[in-house]
């Protein structure tokens, strides 16, 4: 079971309530490398692909071929919730914005047929880390709810800190002329304190 869900239950507290912040290595740290072999069929996913950036969500795109059939490729997604947060500090360069973006809370969804039978979608939905909500409870293939997600995710959530340059050259390096006249904020000065 998922650390986080055990100890709701632990407490006898109702899940629907609980908002949690997860980053992308506190989800990979609540991987169960024993069930569905999830560890042994991780390791065989090769050939993630950044796909590009979606400002308007803070998604990151990645492409990750299927390991059983090969030529498909899962559209795997990473909304990056500190993204507007942390998009304009500008007293941080470019590079290091986008590691503070990639270290932060994220929320994830792979549309392969694991991620949603096995119930990590459930799982993430409960956990307010999932892209898209799925409130069916997994009670006939994962009722433990084992695990947090599928193998195409844990390769893309294992390499995420590796494309800050990446991300960095979606971000801006100073502030807007713009931006400049409505906030009157100095170039070079952000506009506002993020937390954390
Ligand atoms: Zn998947």
């Amino acid at each position: 079971m998922s650390r986080i869900l055990e100890r709701l239950v632990i407490r006898g507290e109702s899940a629907d309530q609980i908002i949690t912040e997860e980053t992308a290595a506190t989800i990979h740290a609540d991987e169960d490398p024993n069930f569905i072999h999830h560890k042994e069929y991780t390791k065989m996913v090769q050939g993630v692909q950044f796909k590009g950036f979606t400002p308007k969500d803070g998604v990151m795109n990645f492409s990750v071929p299927s390991v059983g059939t090969p030529g498909t490729y899962y559209d795997v997604r990473v909304q990056l919730m500190n993204y507007d947060t942390f998009k304009d500090y500008f007293e941080l360069n470019r590079t290091q914005r986008a590691r503070k973006i990639l270290n932060g809370d994220v929320r994830v969804f792979c549309p392969c047929l694991s991620f949603l039978y096995w119930g990590y979608q459930y799982i993430n939905s409960r956990k307010q880390t999932s892209i898209r909500n799925e409130p069916r409870y997994p009670d006939v293939r994962n009722p433990k709810l084992l695990g947090s997600v599928c193998k195409h995710l844990s390769a893309v959530l294992r390499v995420l800190p590796f494309y800050a340059s990446d991300l960095a050259k979606e971000l801006p390096e100073k502030p807007s002329e713009k931006a400049i006249k409505n906030t009157g904020v100095a170039a070079g000065k952000s506009p506002k304190l993020p937390n954390g």
